[in-house]
């Protein structure tokens, strides 16, 4: 089997392919003069089988599974490793003529898996899931529902132990006197640099990282991410405020999930695909973009886990934002733990959002 670079959009999976040293032209998607992993040369000696049997292993074949494991979520390998890892950049065909390939070259593996539908037994394993899921055997849905309408201090539908790992795996340093946006819709004379940080607390309304009456400073690393996140018209005034990090401060960093490779780390395969994505969930959620229209209530789950963390000792979250993929959002805590340093109003020119200091 010969695959090359070009077959995965995962930057660990290329970089193995890439370091066994030799290039030509790919059958399985076509592109010529790339990186090439050729089983006849690389058998036994490329890193990137193991990385593609370190995930192919979790999944057991029909013959495995037991009668509890539920029928809709037995399928073909392929389609599989498609829906959970985000690392293939070929057609289920091409997926196939890998996995087949490195199965096949693979002493030990499991021949059947190619043949029968196959499933992750732990991910119906209620005993597996209380030790390793972030929300033991619920959803993000149910602990939504839960914090909503049941019980919303207490809730036993998180896994206090394991978040708290995996927020460790998620934490990130940044830098004293990095520079972060805030911005408010203003008028023509725009808002003084006094006026640019976060209510006091009493005054704080609720977000999606803080509950009414906690104040909370909500920050971009762009200009124009803040301009989006406030959903700025064309037409408006913006005052824009530029925040300088007093001292290094330690976050969770939740962008990581979408932007950090399954074999980044030798973290187990399962608990990673399962808690990879409940943090989704969180960042999806912490993400949305905050509406005249949405409830108090929609904030609970984020709001839930935004305490978890600031109790944990970190000094914020950050999170991708929705309209720049490119950029991110940071909710901190301590609302005093940055100087504003500058503060420019600014006209909105049109709605590719384009800025006209004033
Ligand atoms: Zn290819």
């Amino acid at each position: 089997m010969i695959c090359c670079t070009e077959c995965f959009s995962d930057l660990e999976i290329k970089a193995a392919i890439e370091s066994n040293g030799h290039k030509g032209n790919c059958p399985v998607c076509g592109a010529n003069n790339v990186w090439l992993y050729d089983s006849e040369k690389d058998t036994g000696s490329s890193e990137f089988e193991e990385l593609i049997y370190s995930i192919v292993e979790i999944y057991k074949c029909e013959d495995e599974l037991d009668d509890t494991f539920p029928e809709e979520d037995k399928k073909a390998l392929e389609e599989h490793l498609i829906q959970d890892w985000n690392i293939f950049a070929v057609s289920l065909e091409g997926v196939r003529e890998i996995v087949s390939g490195i199965i096949e070259n693979t002493i030990g593996a499991d021949r059947r898996l190619l043949v029968q539908r196959t499933g992750i037994p732990e991910l119906y394993d209620e005993i597996y899931l209380n030790e390793n899921s972030i929300m033991g055997k619920y959803s993000w849905e149910d602990f939504r529902r839960y914090l909503r309408n049941e019980n919303r201090f207490h809730s036993k539908y998180l896994n206090l132990n394991v978040l708290e790992e995996i927020l460790r795996n998620t934490a990130d340093t940044l830098k004293s006197r990095t520079v972060f946006y805030r911005g408010r819709i203003s008028d023509k004379k725009g808002y003084a640099r006094k006026e640019m940080g976060a209510p006091p607390s009493d005054k704080a309304l609720p977000g999606r990282a803080n509950s009414k009456g906690i104040a909370c400073l909500y920050l971009a690393n762009k200009k124009e991410t803040t301009v989006k996140e406030i959903r700025a018209n064309a037409f408006d005034y913006v005052t824009i405020g530029a925040f300088e990090l007093k001292r290094d401060i330690k976050i969770v960093d939740l962008s990581v999930i979408s932007h950090t490779s399954p074999f980044y780390a030798s973290t187990d395969k399962i608990k990673y695909l399962i808690n990879a994505k409940h943090l989704k969930n969180m960042e999806n959620d912490l993400a949305k973009p905050v509406s005249s229209r949405d409830s108090d209530l929609d904030y609970l789950p984020t709001q839930y886990i935004s305490d978890f963390a600031k109790y944990l000792g970190y000094d914020g979250v950050k999170y991708i934002s929705t309209f720049d993929k490119e950029s991110y959002n940071l909710a901190l805590f301590d609302t005093g733990i940055c100087n504003c340093i500058d503060c420019k109003n600014y006209l909105i020119g049109d709605l590719a959002y384009t800025l006209h200091h004033v």
